[in-house]
């Protein structure tokens, strides 16, 4: 995706952007639980309303709706309606709309309504699914493509993997809890994997990114880098790339996909204020 971020100040009444116009919710239900690692879990939801849901960009994404403390299922959310106070952001990692199928992958943080539901989910509970909103299209011609993030941007990064040509390079840069959690990653493209323990406390976010990045020095010079973990972390390694590192910053594609001590973080914190 071209990197596009909302203005801070309203444009003309002429240029004002349409509404971006919510889709209608998808009443979804849970058909499998694998455990990928002690903190993840995919997680496969079903159901005929999700006909005609596909995406075509990698590193999509979905809104899930979680069932509020006393409810065993959520309330369908009306048009109109307040957004509900228990959706959160996930990336559509396998699709198959033949079946009627969506994989997702969900990392066990701890506190938090998609979190807890996650590492309880069983067959047959149900959600309400609402998307997808874009995602990223990696340059085709670019010779090296890097991937740097935390463990709720690896399945983003999956998907950017199996879209890559085989001609491409690309170099991910994972930071997870622990060995634990490294799992095998495949594309067509020449791949290297470099997998980075942040530990139990989360308020190392990014450490151990930062660190390797500092150590590995600049990336090849025409390298394209989608850069997607905690919000600040995210800043910190966006300003290292461009100010220490002298990456365009019209070669980062930034993301944060979850901030430190917040609740729901949006799903478009592009960083581009770092
Ligand atoms: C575009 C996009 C795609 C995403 N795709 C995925 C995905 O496929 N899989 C995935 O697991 N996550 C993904 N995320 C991140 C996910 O939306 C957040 O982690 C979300 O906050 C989880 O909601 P929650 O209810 O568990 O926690 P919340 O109620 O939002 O937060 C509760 C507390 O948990 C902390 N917290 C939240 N997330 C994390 C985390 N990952 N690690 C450590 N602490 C955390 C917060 O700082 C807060 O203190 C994505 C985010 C975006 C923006």
């Amino acid at each position: 995706m071209t990197e596009r971020s909302r203005p801070d100040t309203p444009a003309s009444p002429d240029l004002q952007p349409t509404p971006r116009k919510r889709r209608p919710p998808r009443r979804v239900e849970v058909s499998r639980v694998q455990v990928l690692s002690p903190a993840m879990r995919r997680i496969t939801l079903t159901g005929a309303e999700l006909q005609g849901f596909e995406v075509s960009d990698p590193a999509s994404y979905l809104k899930l709706i979680f069932p509020e403390p006393g409810q065993t299922e959520p309330d369908r959310p009306l048009p109109d309606g307040p957004r509900a106070k228990s959706m959160r952001t996930y990336t559509p990692l396998a699709v198959r709309p033949d079946a009627c199928e969506v994989d997702i992958d969900f990392v066990l943080h701890g506190e938090g309504p998609a979190s807890t539901w996650a590492a309880q989910a069983q067959v047959g509970q149900v959600l309400f699914l609402m998307g997808p909103g874009p995602g990223y299209k990696p340059s085709p011609d670019a010779p090296l493509h890097l991937l740097i993030g935390d463990d709720s941007a690896l399945p983003a990064f999956e998907t950017i993997l199996a879209a890559l040509p085989a001609t491409a390079a690309v170099q991910v840069l994972v930071e997870v809890a622990d060995a634990a959690e490294e799992r095998p990653l495949h594309s067509p493209a020449a791949l290297s994997a470099q997998w980075l323990a942040r530990g139990a406390d989360n308020r190392q976010a990014g450490t151990a990114l930062e660190a390797a990045l500092r150590q590995s020095g600049a990336p090849a010079a025409d390298a394209r880098i989608y850069l997607a973990c905690e919000a600040d972390a995210m800043r910190r390694i966006r300003r290292l790339l461009s100010d220490a590192l002298g990456v365009p910053r019209s070669q980062i594609v930034g993301r944060g996909y979850w901030k430190l001590g917040a609740v729901n973080h949006p799903d478009h914190d592009y960083g581009e204020d770092a």
